[in-house]
């Protein structure tokens, strides 16, 4: 170990994102990005942004964008905190909210980033398993002692809790914080924030990375009442008083407005995910029921560490997680058709072969 380290850097294990190729072009299902990108308005905001005002810093409350969001859920800015991707507004609650309290409760099979803040934050895990089919043991969400996460839909599964769920575990726990992490609720879940003004211990987080087609960008945000924000703000003002340059508040806002492109292209993807679920089961696929942009799918007869390499030989990126219960599983992100029907023709070609 360094000398020169804090003694939390030589236990840390840092997540792995998935891979980024470069120059090469391939097909990419393997970090769920959008497959149709931002509206084009989020391109003309950011351009007529790139000019000499970048020598200012940012509005560091982010009024407009904070207002905008807020305003959508019926709710004024002062509900609203903003971040530099969901993932650092999960890392600021870790910080305020979570950190120093004792256990914190969430899937066994989850977002594994909850994990890694875990250890950044001297935080205890408790993980809660899953059941048989990959869904959430709900009653047994009760008496954590820090608080409770719940990705819905949950990741890599794909499989959403219903609102009356989601509530359950906010009543089951009245005296700590449910942090509800919404990365993927546009494409089918319902959003957890129409419960706020009705719970002070609900934290919303959502992201402009997948359903705005914004991962490049970094802005994701909480929603929850005031009181909670207050805290957020507290840790982002003593990290980073700008946690968004003026580009990405320029194309976060246009996303934002721009809510037709945002239906438009949420629809295909959703329609596209049916299509996908079902070319899958001609190959004889079993596929959980997904309301993300992703499905997390296995075969009978052959490994998905075979199929991931195989697939990515013929230029088709997708996932795996190497996790016992889910060893089996790849995770496919939803493309467009074109990219779907490639990634079909691929499996088509590999499958007879094993
Ligand atoms: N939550 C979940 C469940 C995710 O899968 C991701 C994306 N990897 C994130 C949060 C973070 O997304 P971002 O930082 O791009 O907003």
């Amino acid at each position: 170990m360094s000398r020169f380290w804090s003694e939390i850097v030589e236990t840390l294990t840092p997540y792995t994102p998935g891979e980024q190729p470069r120059g090469q072009s391939l097909i990419k299902l393997n970090t769920n990005e959008h497959p149709y990108g931002p509206s084009p308005k989020v391109i003309d905001a950011i351009r007529a942004a790139a000019d000499a005002r970048l020598r200012l810093y940012p509005d560091p409350q982010a009024t407009a964008l904070r207002t905008a969001i807020g305003q959508s859920h019926g709710l004024g800015p002062d509900h609203v905190f903003v971040g530099n991707g969901s993932d650092e507004v999960l890392a600021h609650a870790f910080a305020a909210i979570f950190q120093g309290k004792g256990a914190l409760q969430f899937a066994d099979i989850t977002y594994s980033f909850y994990r890694t803040y875990c250890r950044l934050y001297g935080v205890e895990p408790e993980l809660i398993p899953l059941d048989a089919r990959f869904e959430m043991d709900v009653p047994a969400f009760v008496g954590a002692g820090a608080g409770v996460v719940v990705a819905n839909p949950n990741a890599p599964t794909g499989i959403a809790l219903g609102l009356e769920q989601i509530e359950q575990v906010l009543r089951q726990n009245p005296d700590v914080v449910v942090l509800v992490d919404e990365a993927y609720v546009d494409f089918g879940a319902e959003s957890a924030a129409a419960l706020v003004p009705r719970y002070d211990n609900l934290l919303v987080v959502q992201t402009l990375s997948k359903s705005r087609g914004l991962a490049g960008l970094r802005v994701g945000f909480a929603i929850a009442q005031p009181q909670l924000i207050d805290g957020l703000l507290r840790i982002k003002d003593s990290f980073n008083s700008y946690p968004l340059d003026r580009l990405a508040l320029a194309g976060a806002e246009a996303a934002w407005a721009d809510r037709e492109w945002f239906e438009q292209t949420r629809d295909q993807i959703i329609a596209e995910r049916a299509r996908m679920v079902a070319r899958l089961a001609e190959l004889g696929f079993e596929t959980l029921p997904s309301q993300a942009n992703f499905v997390f799918t296995t075969h009978p007869n052959c490994s998905a560490e075979l199929l991931l390499a195989e697939l990515r030989a013929r230029g088709v990126l997708v996932r795996h997680f190497p996790q016992d219960r889910i060893a089996g599983y790849l995770r496919i992100t939803v493309g467009t058709p074109e990219e779907g029907e490639a990634l079909i023709a691929a499996l088509a070609e590999i499958l007879p072969r094993h």
